[in-house]
């Protein structure tokens, strides 16, 4: 949090231009600082770093024990009484590992940095902004340290399942970034006003707890592998962490593999009936108007701007915001 960009709320911004701020603790900090403070921790802690591309788990009598690796131009075997893949949303690890269930994205997002330190002070909040131009999804930008933004756009639902073949939509997101800032005046000035600090870049998300196997008997997969991004706002470091703190959890309370993997899994299963919220919350990115209508809505009730805070802070559930119940609650309540 010291290195972070504090900020105390979400601005949600509507097609229509209504504005809602949705107050919350955050903080906006760069991913290579983020995972630079990690793994020092780790180091700290003991841990050993090696940089290796995971190529096949290592197998005997259908137990995993260890990982064959690339070093360079070498293949080393590395065994292990436990592999934990981390190997986020590209698949193909995942795959290698045999655990892979669904090859095919939940989304794409795509965002880069931008210096503008004239910028700073008028984008305080971690602006969402729901546009025909982003749909179905949302561009943002997040202010971010040492007077940089974090602009950005994401696309859910981008790879439709048609007849099971995990089809690609026509989804350019290039594109879908120039539209949301030719639509939403801040991100024109923001660009207009700064640099680029590096590229703008694309990646795939992987949510809702899905495509994946979670665990074989040597192996566990954790973060965004597990498909651990929560759908609707595409967050998903805190929730990866939060995998690998269950999955670390679960080492430490069993030396037995299959009492290991039950915990685990029990673990991840518990927090399904979140991320199937914000499967439906997603609905949102979908159908902006249902945005239009919320913060309409929150404008005139502090109830419901509180109920917002929740979901943001994880102490209330975001599907009660879009369900039908939800819905008729925002109408008639
Ligand atoms: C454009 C964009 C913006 C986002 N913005 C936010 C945000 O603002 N806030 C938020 O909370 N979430 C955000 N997310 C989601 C977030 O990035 C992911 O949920 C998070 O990074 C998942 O963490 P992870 O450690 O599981 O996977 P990753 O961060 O993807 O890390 C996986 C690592 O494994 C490495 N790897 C892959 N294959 C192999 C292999 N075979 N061998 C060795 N290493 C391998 C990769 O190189 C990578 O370093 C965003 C996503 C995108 C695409």
């Amino acid at each position: 949090m010291a290195k972070a960009q504090r900020a105390q709320a979400v601005g949600c911004i509507g097609p229509r231009g209504g504005r809602i701020d949705v107050p919350g603790h955050l903080a906006v900090l760069p991913r290579r600082l983020l995972d630079e403070i990690l793994a020092r921790g780790a180091l700290d802690a003991g841990a050993e770093f090696l940089q290796a591309r995971f190529e096949a788990p290592i197998e005997e009598n259908g137990v995993v024990v260890g990982a064959r690796l690339r070093v360079g131009d070498d293949v080393i075997e590395q065994r292990a009484r436990w592999v934990l893949l981390a190997t986020g949303a590209v698949p193909k690890a995942l795959q290698a590992a045999g655990m892979c269930t669904r090859h095919t994205p939940s989304g794409v997002a795509l965002r880069g940095y931008i210096r503008a330190p004239s910028m700073v002070g008028k984008i305080t909040a971690l602006e969402v902004v729901w546009n025909q131009a982003v749909r179905p999804g949302y561009g943002w930008i997040f202010p971010a340290p040492d007077g940089c933004f974090n602009i950005g756009v994401g696309v859910t639902d981008s790879h439709r399942d048609l007849a099971g073949k995990g089809q690609k939509k026509d989804v350019n997101l290039r594109a879908i970034f120039d539209a949301f800032v030719a639509a939403y005046p801040p991100a024109r000035e923001l660009l207009a006003q700064g640099e680029w600090v590096g590229e703008l870049k694309g990646a795939p998300l992987r949510c809702t707890l899905q495509g994946a196997r979670f665990s074989r008997p040597g192996l566990m997969v954790i973060g965004e592998a597990a498909g651990s991004t929560y759908s609707f706002t595409g967050e998903g470091i805190g929730k990866a962490m939060q995998t690998g703190m269950l999955a670390a959890d679960a080492l430490l309370a069993h030396a037995e593999d299959a009492a290991a993997r039950a915990q685990y899994e029990a673990g991840l299963a518990a927090l399904m009936p979140k991320y199937k919220l914000y499967e439906r919350a997603n609905r949102v990115n979908a159908f902006p108007w249902l945005a239009d209508l919320l913060i309409w809505r929150a404008q005139k009730s502090a109830r419901l701007r509180q109920r917002m805070s929740g979901v943001l802070e994880e102490t209330s559930n975001p599907g009660n915001l879009v369900s039908l119940r939800g819905l008729s609650r925002l109408f008639f309540e």
